[in-house]
């Protein structure tokens, strides 16, 4: 197709994210990917600030990944679960319970991020109900989250965050504590703990689980907390029998500069999961992960009540292996320790810049916030003719280039940034 017919056929047919149909400006047309660099039909390369919304860590068309896939194709590329195993999956599920932190030992594949979530209430609403508790069915998170587009993730995004307000009288009603302050070095505020320690105390008859993003806020608003407030949780849900859920499908496999980011807080939750990142942004896979204790109570109850068609897809779960033993064989945390020097030096001078309220680093995620909503037609055309590709949202221009980027691109990285800001 040419790239005249491709941008037809997708205003005619072809939903994007968040996007009326047709779509409130055209897409760029892209042919191909590699290293970090996007390579567009007009012939531009792009630099890649996004990582494919979190996922590609090692950047595209990595000799490895690529040699995971072709190899476990020609062994089998799908086949159902239900009745069935196979080596791909079973290594992944052994290494993610290695690398997680403690406790978690019983893996759920699932499809996509959202997915993830959706099983991980599913896992929390049935142990409460198997262990004599069917009235905790509510749950309990802080505002400025991000969980994801279906149901149940739905009810625990910002309820004001812009994402879902169309679903208001829809959504399961849930309980909303304060977001967490901002910062991730700012020290604790006993306040808001109190606060946080009461919201949970007083609806913990009703909650079966409390579920967050651990230290980073992602799409509800690329926020950063001090990991203080997640031990806070740990150990008012631990003394209530409320679950505790991390959703580390942003934040893991090392963007934030530990491999999960519950690590910068110490804890272990009761149901992490997992996504984005976990194939290299190769294919679509994410997990679910519980203790043994949620497991014995759900088994001793009945079967957990979930088994999508592409559950343990082999060639994703192959893939996501080869991506983790990339990640163990080099220096990822090296790496990110690049990036967050890198972005902390070329967006800090944005800070007192027009229109500029906020910059913050942390890992490998750089985020300028500004006073007002972006113009995001002006501000990725700016960030374009730079050579940098960038999908800012709200008033918020950002970036986590993927782990391989060189100082080189992290410059062009952070020029970029500063022309979407100057155009947005
Ligand atoms: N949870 C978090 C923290 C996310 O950032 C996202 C996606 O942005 C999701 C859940 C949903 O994942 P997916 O888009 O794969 O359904």
């Amino acid at each position: 197709m040419t790239p005249e017919e491709i941008l037809a056929g997708d205003r005619a047919h072809v939903w994007h994210p968040y996007a009326a149909l047709p779509p409130a400006s055209p897409p760029y047309v892209v042919e191909g990917a590699e290293g970090v660099r996007l390579r567009l039909a007009d012939g531009r390369e792009l630099v890649d600030g996004m990582s494919s919304w979190w996922a590609a860590i090692h950047g595209y068309r990595h000799p490895v990944l690529d040699a995971a896939v072709t190899d476990q194709l020609g062994r089998m590329s799908h086949v159902m679960f239900g009745g069935l195993t196979h080596a791909p999956a079973v290594r992944l599920a052994q290494t993610l319970v290695e690398l997680a932190p403690d406790g978690l030992e019983h893996v759920f594949l699932c499809d996509s991020g959202s997915v993830s979530v959706e099983v991980a209430v599913k896992m929390c609403l049935q142990y409460q109900r198997a262990t004599g508790r069917p009235e905790r069915r509510r749950l309990g998170t802080w505002r400025g989250g991000y969980h994801g587009d279906t149901f149940h993730p739905m009810s625990v995004c910002d309820p004001e965050g812009g994402m879902h307000h169309l679903w208001g009288d829809v959504l399961p009603r849930q309980v909303f504590a304060p977001a967490p302050p901002g910062g991730f070095d700012t020290p604790p505020d006993p306040t808001y703990e109190a606060a946080l320690v009461d919201a949970v105390e007083r609806h913990a008859h009703e909650l079966a689980a409390v579920i967050v993003e651990p230290v980073v806020q992602g799409a509800g608003g690329m926020r950063f907390h001090h990991p203080h407030y997640l031990r806070v949780l740990r150990e008012v849900t631990r003394e209530h029998g409320v679950l505790l859920v991390f959703d580390e499908i942003a934040t893991g496999f090392g963007r934030t500069g530990t491999m999960f980011a519950a690590e910068h807080a110490g804890v272990a939750p009761d149901v992490m999961c997992v996504g984005k990142a976990l194939t290299g942004g190769y294919l679509t896979l994410a997990a679910a992960l519980c203790t043994s204790e949620i497991a014995r109570g759900i088994s001793a109850a009945g079967v957990l009540a979930h088994g999508p068609t592409f559950m343990g897809n082999p060639l994703a779960c192959a893939v996501a292996n080869a991506s983790i033993g990339l990640l163990r064989a080099g220096d990822w945390a090296g790496q990110v320790a690049r990036l967050q020097a890198g972005l902390r030096a070329g967006l800090e001078p944005l800070r007192g810049a027009p229109g500029v309220v906020d910059v913050r680093v942390l890992g490998g995620i750089g985020v300028v916030q500004l006073d007002h909503e972006v113009d995001l037609p002006a501000a990725t055309v700016a960030a374009a003719e730079r050579g940098v590709w960038l999908r800012p949202f709200r008033d918020l221009v950002y970036t986590m280039p993927p782990y391989v980027t060189d100082d080189a691109d992290l410059a062009r990285i952070a020029a970029g940034v500063a022309a979407a800001v100057a155009a947005g």
